[in-house]
C-alpha cells in the first residue's frame, strides 16, 4: 500500500509574511492529518522561517528547485545541503515550467537527481506531455523518454528514495484537468516504464502523483484511481481552505 503524497507548489507566490500566515493556518488545520503524507514547497526566501515554524508538525518541508553543485561560484544557485540545512525534506525537480522557461534538460534533471539524493533530499521529479504531443498520440513515448533521460543514472537504491509528478503541461493552470482515465493511464506507462528499468518491488513502491489544476472538486475522482498514489497541487495550494480541503478528500 502506498501512502498518499500530496504537495503543494507555491512558485514565485507569497512574501516572508504571507507565507507564513498560510503555513500557520495549514498547521493548525492539518496537525491530526495521518492518512496522507503532506509536503508544502515555498519560495526559496520563505523556507527558513517555514522550516522553523513546521519543527515537529505533520507537515514537511520542500523546494522547488536546486543546483547540483555542492557549492562555489554559482551566482544565483541554492545547494541541495542548503536546502537540508533549513530544514527541507523534499525538492521538485524538472518542473515543466523549468525545463520550459529556464531550459530544464534531462540531462540537468538528472543531475540534480542525484544531488538531491546524495544530501538525503527526496526528489519529486515531474515528468509531462505537451499539448501538441498528446494530440499527435505520443504521450507515452514522451513520457518514457522523460523518465530514461531523469533517471539514466540513478540505481535501483535511489529510484526506491524518489517520487515522480505526472504534470501533462496542457493542464498546468489551465483549470484543463486531466481525466482520471487519462491521469491513471500516464502513471500505468510510468510505472511500466518503472517495472522495465528497475525490479518490480522498486516499481510498486513508487509513488506517482498527479499534478494539473486539481482542486477540491476533482480530487476525490482523481485519487479514487488506485494508479494515483497523491497531487502536486498549484493554484489551489496558495489557499489554505482549498488545500485542507484537497488534503482531507476522503473525509
Ligand atoms: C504545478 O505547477 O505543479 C501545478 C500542477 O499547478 P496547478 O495546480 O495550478 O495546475
Amino acid at each position: 500500500m502506498r501512502r498518499p503524497l500530496i504537495a503543494g507548489n507555491w512558485k514565485m507566490n507569497k512574501k516572508v509574511g504571507e507565507a507564513i500566515e498560510l503555513v500557520a493556518a495549514l498547521k493548525r488545520e492539518l496537525y491530526d492529518e495521518r492518512a496522507a503524507e503532506i509536503v508544502v514547497c515555498p519560495p526559496f526566501t520563505a523556507l527558513s522561517p517555514i522550516g522553523e515554524i513546521l519543527e515537529g508538525s505533520t507537515i514537511r518541508l520542500g523546494a522547488q528547485d536546486l543546483f547540483w553543485e555542492a557549492e562555489g561560484a554559482y551566482t544565483g544557485e541554492i545547494s541541495a545541503a542548503m536546502l537540508r540545512d533549513v530544514g527541507c525534506v523534499f525538492v521538485i525537480i524538472g518542473h515543466s515550467e523549468r525545463r520550459r522557461l529556464f531550459g530544464e534538460t534531462s540531462e540537468t534533471v538528472s543531475r540534480k537527481i542525484a544531488a538531491a539524493l546524495s544530501a538525503g533530499l527526496t526528489p519529486i521529479v515531474c515528468v509531462g506531455e505537451a499539448l501538441e504531443k498528446r494530440e499527435h498520440g505520443v504521450t507515452d513515448e514522451v513520457l518514457r523518454k522523460q523518465m530514461e533521460g531523469a533517471f539514466a543514472s540513478c540505481g535501483e537504491g535511489d529510484f526506491l528514495k524518489c517520487a515522480v509528478a505526472y504534470e501533462p503541461v496542457w493542464a498546468i493552470g489551465t483549470g484543463h484537468t486531466a481525466t482520471p482515465e487519462q491521469a491513471a493511464a500516464a502513471h500505468t506507462t510510468i510505472r511500466l516504464w518503472a517495472r522495465e528499468r528497475y525490479q518490480k518491488e522498486a516499481a510498486e513502491k513508487l509513488r506517482i502523483l498527479y499534478g494539473g489544476s486539481v482542486t477540491p472538486h476533482n480530487i476525490k475522482e482523481l485519487m479514487a484511481r488506485e494508479e494515483i498514489d497523491g497531487a502536486l497541487v498549484g493554484g489551489a495550494s496558495l489557499d489554505a481552505d482549498a488545500f485542507c480541503r484537497i488534503v482531507k478528500y476522503n473525509r
